[in-house]
């Protein structure tokens, strides 16, 4: 582990002002150009007279290059510069910890301006190599809130409550700082990002959906949205609407439990939503779009690793192609749920293949620095935010 007090860090942190990541503040009332999508970016340079192309221009600084002041920017003319600079402010988020797994796994913790107590979001990079020891898939796992009201009993996370959503600039934020650490390390971009971090992502559906639209822009990241998942506990109505919308990135569902008392046990959620009502929405949503879906499905000794556990999963995933990821469970501090046993998860993988349910074992990533999602925002003290249990 190592607190980020390097010159990078320190010099983002002494550059970062001291406001919130809105349009306005309290100190300046200037507007954060991060907070506009790339719509009302356009909009508001032809509100001041510049054409389209600088729109364009200002988009490509703030996400491609990564500049973090309008004077860096040095294809402006220099009185937009200047404009910008008197009315405008680059919001950003700061890294403040970095955690790297003996697997490779880095987590990182990032501190956001709110000035707040709980202003720390957590984002995890997850290398997978070659046989000769490249890097192939980087996967970057990001925040979409502060924190969530959803309080799965397995998930340090859901013990924190929820305190607020992250703009959309503030999740590209986590995926632009990665990738650098990507690039620096590895020599190559970022190849996946999925919403599996702090917070439900369909929970801050506008954010979330501007963040990836952003990511995957040729002026941007330019991250195809077919690398892009979004994971959600469940929340029917969101799902429905993704589909509506046509968004093209990929959906997974945070399954966890496949008979509704079980996942009532786990996951509050289930209670006003549950395994029926979910897989009318899911089906709805492959109705639509015709895509695969992925299931993820936590792996708990003794609870959800049965016979009858597996017969259950085959029925509610079965129905249509899919990919069913089985995660061995990262124990949580005071969590009663532990990871399953190994002659368990044969038991439980054979009955799936009897099924003919195309299912793949997760093994956990990063147990030497708790990267299961909040346990590092948890560790540096927050204090309980609103839960829906
Ligand atoms: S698993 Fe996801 S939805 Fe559940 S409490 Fe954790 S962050 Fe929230």
């Amino acid at each position: 582990m190592r607190e980020l007090s390097s010159d990078k860090a320190s010099a983002q942190s002494e550059d970062a002002p001291s406001i919130t990541p809105t349009k306005s503040n309290d100190v300046t009332d200037k507007l954060d150009v991060k907070s506009l999508t790339k719509g009302e970016l356009l909009a508001y340079c032809a509100e001041h007279g510049w054409p389209r192309f600088r729109a364009d221009q200002l988009f490509q600084w703030l996400y491609q290059k990564g500049v973090h002041e309008f004077e860096d920017m040095t294809n402006l003319p220099k009185k937009m510069r200047e404009y910008l600079q008197e009315n405008a402010f680059i919001n950003r988020i700061t890294p403040s910890l970095e955690q790297q797994s003996k697997d490779g796994t880095i987590k990182f913790l990032f501190q956001l301006n709110d000035r707040q107590e709980n202003d720390k979001i957590e984002a995890v990079l997850i290398p997978d190599f070659y046989p000769d020891g490249a890097a192939n898939r980087l996967t970057v796992c990001v925040s979409s809130q502060v924190g969530c009201v959803f309080a799965c009993r397995f998930c340090a996370t859901g013990k924190m409550g929820f305190f607020r959503n992250l703009s959309h600039g503030e999740i590209v934020d986590q995926v632009q700082y990665i990738n650098e650490v990507a690039m620096e390390k590895y020599g190559k971009k970022i190849t996946n990002i999925v919403y599996m971090g702090m917070g439900e992502p369909l929970h801050n559906y506008t954010a979330i959906t501007q963040s990836a639209s952003i990511i995957s822009d040729p002026l941007s990241i330019e991250l195809s949205p077919k690398r892009i998942t979004v994971s959600t506990v469940g929340l029917t109505k969101q799902i429905k609407k993704l589909a509506d919308e046509e968004q093209p990135f990929n959906l997974a569902i945070s399954l966890h439990a496949a008979i509704d008392d079980k996942r009532d046990k786990i996951m509050p959620i289930n209670s006003s939503m549950n395994l029926v009502q979910l897989k009318q929405a899911v089906q709805y949503y492959y109705q639509a779009t015709e895509r695969t879906i992925t299931y993820e499905y936590l792996l708990f000794d003794e609870f959800n690793d049965s016979i009858e556990d597996a017969d259950a999963l085959a029925c509610i995933v079965g129905w249509a192609p899919s990919k069913v990821n089985i995660i061995m469970y990262n124990n949580v501090a005071g969590v009663a749920l532990h990871r399953a046993r190994e002659d368990r998860l044969d038991y439980f993988m054979n009955r799936l293949s009897k099924h003919k349910i195309q299912a793949t074992v997760r093994r956990s990533r990063g147990d030497d620095i708790d990267a299961g999602c909040g346990q590092l925002a948890i560790r540096e003290g927050t204090p309980r935010g609103k839960s829906i249990a």
